[in-house]
C-alpha cells in the first residue's frame, strides 16, 4: 500500500481557508479534517459548563472531560458534543468569541493535538486545516501551505458568509474580531500562528476560491508528485 499523502493548511481566520482546504479535499478525493472546529467544540463544551474563561485550570479540567467526534467528509459538517451535533452553534457569536482564549491554554492544546494526529493517522489520504498544524501537529507532512490576505479582506469574506449564513453583517465589529483574534492567536504562548519555515504561502487577497484550489491542487502535484 502507498503512503498516505498528508497536506496541513494553516492560516488566520478569513483566508477562505475552510472553502479552499475542503476544495482541495474533493479535488484529490482525500479526507478533510477541521482542527478549528475541535477547539470550537471544546469552548463550547467550557460555555455549557459554565467556566470561567479567565481560569486556564478550569477550561482545562472541562476539556479534559469532554466527548467530541468529527468527521472527515468535505460535503457533510458532522461535528458532535456528547453525542449531538453542534455544527451550527459552534460557528454562533458566543463561541467564536470565546475561542481564542480556550485555545491558548496549553493543556487543551496539548489534547486536541494528540486527538488530531490519532484522527491524521487514520485518514488515510488527508487536507488538515488549522493554525499549528505544518508548525506542531503535523511537522512531516508532505506539503504544507500558509494561507494569508489582508485584514481588511478577510474581514469583508466574513461578513458576506455572515450575511448568506443570515447573521448580522456588520462589517467594522468583524474587522475589529478578525484584528484581535489574530493578535491573540500569533502571539500566545503555546503555538502562535505562524508559517512553518517549509510552507508555501499564497496570499489569496486578490483570488477567488476557485482559483486558490486550482494553484494549491497544482503545488500538491508539485510537491508530492501527484497528479489527478
Ligand atoms: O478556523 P476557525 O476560525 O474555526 O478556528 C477557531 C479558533 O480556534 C481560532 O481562532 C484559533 O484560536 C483556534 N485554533 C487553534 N489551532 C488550530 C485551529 C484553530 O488555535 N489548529
Amino acid at each position: 500500500m502507498s503512503r498516505s499523502l498528508v497536506i496541513a493548511i494553516d492560516g488566520p481566520a478569513g483566508t477562505g481557508k475552510s472553502s479552499v482546504a475542503k476544495g482541495l479535499a474533493r479535488s484529490l478525493n482525500a479526507s478533510y479534517l477541521d482542527t478549528g472546529a475541535m477547539y470550537r467544540i471544546v469552548t463550547l463544551n467550557a460555555l455549557r459548563a459554565g467556566v470561567d474563561l479567565d481560569d486556564a485550570a478550569a477550561i482545562a479540567a472541562a476539556t479534559d472531560e469532554v466527548d467530541l467526534a468529527v468527521g472527515y467528509d468535505p460535503d457533510e459538517d458532522r461535528f458532535l458534543l456528547a453525542g449531538a451535533d453542534v455544527s451550527a452553534e459552534i460557528r454562533g457569536d458566543a463561541v467564536t468569541k470565546a475561542v481564542s482564549a480556550v485555545s491558548a491554554v496549553p493543556a487543551v492544546r496539548a489534547r486536541l493535538v494528540e486527538i488530531q494526529r490519532q484522527l491524521a493517522a487514520a485518514a488515510g489520504n488527508v487536507v488538515v486545516e488549522g493554525r499549528d498544524i505544518g508548525t506542531v501537529v503535523l511537522p512531516d507532512a508532505d506539503v504544507k501551505i500558509f494561507l494569508t490576505a489582508s485584514a481588511e479582506v478577510r474581514a469583508q469574506r466574513r461578513t458576506d458568509q455572515n450575511i448568506a449564513n443570515g447573521r448580522p453583517g456588520d462589517y467594522e465589529s468583524v474587522l475589529a474580531d478578525v484584528r484581535r483574534r489574530d493578535h491573540l492567536d500569533s502571539t500566545r504562548a503555546v503555538s502562535p500562528l505562524r508559517a512553518a519555515e517549509d510552507a508555501i504561502v499564497v496570499d489569496t487577497s486578490d483570488m477567488n476560491q476557485s482559483e486558490v484550489v486550482a494553484r494549491l491542487a497544482e503545488l500538491v502535484e508539485q510537491r508530492a508528485g501527484v497528479s489527478r
